[in-house]
């Protein structure tokens, strides 16, 4: 009976008792990387619906990135069809919450059309909180910056504290403390308490949510609210063990009234999101939260060749806390990794531009630039070796880098379009008020803010009756600034009351305010700039034909308790405050690039060959840490995303911050190679016939033809010939050494 659904049959026995589980028993799924986790939840989605016949919108899917969710939506529809899969309530859990506290927004007590705070705003509005403590500071010689009390804001909300709670914990540490451990950090923590508290007021009367906020709000709102969970059959969590604490809680939360129907997949080796406070080892709580929750383990890799699985697993077993977990691999050794020293950051980067040129020329059309990514530990990293690319002319795309949706100019019009929406959105304002300049100073702004609070208005309200002249003790050079923006916002509410498409919001705003001509006199770069504008209007009819084909999603639901549904403006700004580089590119363009990537971002993806830049100490681990073994963890996912080649590299001296420092290889790697000498090699592959033929067999692609290899190794050591000459450090140059490099004659 079971085995009638032929989607079951590429399953091994392991993963094929996982899809089987009896849906009403909780289910834990503790498995190493490539072992088939995500391959296993969209099976057991897709039985739920098609053998169970559940109804593909009684399904919680949650995964940890957005491209994630794309990755599972892709291989989902594939199994059951676009049109069932785009019903699935699937998405990140900042997402989902959002969509729900939209939907229930007056039971926890805010507007249903709440803007989501970015990051970067967020840090603005610290940035003028803090302002006031500058002397204080200066006079105790303590640097605070708004990141880093973000961060300590982000950590007391991820453990659940609130600002009140935040003081308290605080101040009973304190007392524990006997008084001669006087310590300078109190007034940062007394102060980062303060200007929590100020903050949360903040966003309050913007009427706006944080990114954890979005958490903490949806976790009150599923444990309290239980018509917002009714719908709910069956939930699944992909990456568990990256999640932070109050995620999983709200995963409770929503699972609660499913009667414990659960499937959550993990790998405790992976979890590198421990600032976030995630805790490793935590198999226990959920067993707690779930009573009677099976577990099953998958113990093969399908995903790299044998020595790459060799290498990672002798790099995290280093940690000796670490559970011990056997992982196999039924694919062949393959090319043995390669671990190489560089003189500088430039040789690295060279090295990594030919290397790839030469691998696609000696792979003979197996190969092509999207099948490489580059992980870095963090994104900085990359400058040398994006300009390394740019020379040898190879395309790359940067994921989860510096985000689509933080750029000036998509922030200038969102702006604007956050502002309709929401009137009561400070930073929206403050942006957009000067969008084209306006000359309309700070003081002027903190003016209206102050106006607006004493009236119980909002401040766009303000300005509006400013400018309508209802305002007798404003001069008339100030109504004369406002004008424009009034107007501008005043067409785009009627629009979008009247129902436009955000495509057409977006177009007439750029009319209204004279964008192009805007970005044309103060940027320099206003091409691509504009080229970015027009990829939003993409996206903006994207997200449109998206909320269509779901039909109307949580309207499933039946009426919203609250008067305002959503409108197609708010669906669009919220999928682009909540969306990442992944979702603006699409997957035929990131098949032609090489990709960028942060060792963070790259979870839960493959690529055919990875290769990793600056395995240094400082970098890892990274010198802020106060986790090594997590750093380690995080080499370890960057390393197991490697299919068939990987490569770990590290230069002697390397320039950081504008200093040039002395480096030393990561201990972590120093660690595993005096354990397991042989696991690495500094020579890459020679390719022949058999290295080859490895590499295509776990691609699952078919061989390269050996003329079309002849043709492009000939090709390439046309190209290869000036290296010698214009490798960046004469004494070791970038790839002379290769015998395939050397030159004739
Ligand atoms: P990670 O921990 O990195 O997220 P994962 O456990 O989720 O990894 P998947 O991404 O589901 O692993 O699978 C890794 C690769 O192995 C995928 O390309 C998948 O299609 C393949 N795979 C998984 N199971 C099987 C199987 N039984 N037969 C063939 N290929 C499989
Ligand atoms: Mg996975």
């Amino acid at each position: 009976m079971a085995q009638s659904h032929s989607f079951l049959d590429s399953l091994n026995a392991a993963q094929l008792r996982a899809v089987l589980h009896e849906p009403a028993v909780p289910l834990q799924i503790l498995a190493g990387p490539g072992s088939g986790k995500t391959k296993v939840l969209t099976s057991r989605i897709s039985y739920l619906i098609l053998h169970h016949l559940l109804p593909p919108s009684s399904i919680c899917a949650v995964t940890f990135t957005n491209k994630a969710a794309n990755e599972m939506r892709e291989r989902l529809s594939k199994l059951i069809g676009k049109q069932r899969t785009s019903e699935v309530r699937m998405g990140t859990f900042h997402a989902l919450c959002a969509r729900f506290l939209r939907k229930f927004s007056k039971v926890v007590g805010i507007e249903g059309n709440f803007t989501v705070c970015d990051m970067e705003e967020s840090k603005k509005i610290i940035s003028g909180l803090l302002k006031p403590y500058n002397d204080f500071l200066a006079s105790k010689d303590i640097t605070l910056k708004d990141g880093t009390v973000l961060s300590f804001i982000s950590k007391a909300k991820s453990k659940g504290l609130t600002a009140k709670a935040f003081v308290a914990e605080h101040t009973k540490a304190n007392e524990r403390k006997s008084s001669s451990d006087f310590d300078p950090q109190d007034d940062i923590q007394r102060l980062v308490g303060k200007i929590y508290h100020e903050y949360e007021k903040s966003l309050r009367r913007s009427n706006s949510l944080d990114f954890d906020d979005l958490l903490l709000f949806g976790v009150k709102l599923f444990a309290e609210h239980p018509p917002a969970t009714s719908w709910c059959r069956h939930v699944l969590v992909d990456e568990l063990y990256v999640a932070s604490c109050t995620s999983r809680i709200s995963l409770t939360a929503i699972g609660a009234p499913t009667g414990g129907c659960v499937t959550v997949v993990g790998d405790p080796d992976q979890s590198i999101y421990g600032w976030r406070s995630a805790e490793v080892g935590n198999l226990a709580r959920m067993r707690k939260d779930f009573v009677g929750a099976e577990q099953i383990f998958l113990e093969e890799n399908y995903r790299s060749t044998a020595s790459i699985l060799k290498a990672s697993l002798a790099i995290v077993s280093q940690d000796k806390s670490r559970i011990p977990k056997t992982l196999l691999t039924s694919h062949p050794s393959g090319p043995t990794p390669v671990l190489r020293a560089f003189p500088s950051e430039h040789a690295e980067a060279a090295f990594i531009a030919v290397e790839i040129k030469r691998t696609v020329a000696y792979m003979g059309g197996v190969l092509r630039w999207g099948d490489f990514a580059i992980l870095l530990r963090f994104s900085a990293l990359s400058r040398a070796i994006e300009s390394a690319l740019q020379k040898e002319a190879i395309p790359s795309a940067v994921l989860g880098g510096h985000k689509f949706f933080e750029r000036l100019e998509i922030k200038d019009l969102l702006a604007y379009l956050q502002l309709v929406d929401n009137p009561n959105f400070v930073p929206a304002l403050t942006r957009a008020i000067n969008v084209p300049g306006r000359g309309i100073g700070e003081k002027s702004i903190t003016a209206l803010i102050a106006r607006a609070d004493k009236t119980h208005a909002s401040p766009l309200a303000v300005l509006e009756r400013i400018h309508d002249a209802e305002q007798p003790d404003i001069r008339p050079a100030v109504k004369g600034k406002v004008g424009g923006f009034v107007k501008a916002v005043r067409v785009l509410r009627k629009l979008a009351n009247e129902g436009a498409s955000p495509p057409d919001l977006i177009r007439r705003l750029l009319e209204l305010i004279g964008y192009e001509d805007h970005l044309k006199k103060t940027q320099p770069d206003w091409e691509g700039r504009w080229e970015n504008v027009q990829e939003l209007i993409t996206f903006a009819s994207e997200v449109e034909h998206d909320v269509n084909q779901a039909g109307g999603d949580l309207d499933l639901l039946g009426p919203s308790p609250t008067s305002d549904s959503d409108t197609p403006l708010r669906l669009f700004l919220q999928a682009s405050m909540l969306s990442s580089e992944g979702d603006t590119q699409s997957d035929e363009d990131s098949k032609e690039k090489v990709t960028i990537s942060t060792c963070h971002a790259a979870k839960g993806l493959e690529w055919p060959v990875v290769i990793i830049p600056a395995v240094e100490q400082g970098t890892f681990p990274f010198y802020r840490t106060d986790d090594v073994q997590e750093e380690r963890r995080l080499l370890y996912v960057a390393c197991t995303r490697a299919q068939s080649l990987l490569y770990l590299l590290h230069a002697a001296k390397r320039k950081v911050g504008g200093e040039t420092k002395t480096k030393d290889l990561s201990e972590f790697v120093a660690a595993a190679t005096k354990e397991h000498a042989t696991i690495f090699t500094p020579r890459a592959a020679q390719f022949v016939p058999a290295e080859r033929a490895v590499v295509a067999r776990v691609l699952g692609r078919p061989e390269a033809p050996a003329a079309e290899v002849a043709r492009r190794v000939a090709e390439f050591r046309k190209t290869a010939r000036y290296l010698a000459g214009e490798a960046d450090d004469a004494a070791q140059p970038a790839v002379a050494w290769h015998p395939a490099l050397a030159l004739p004659g």
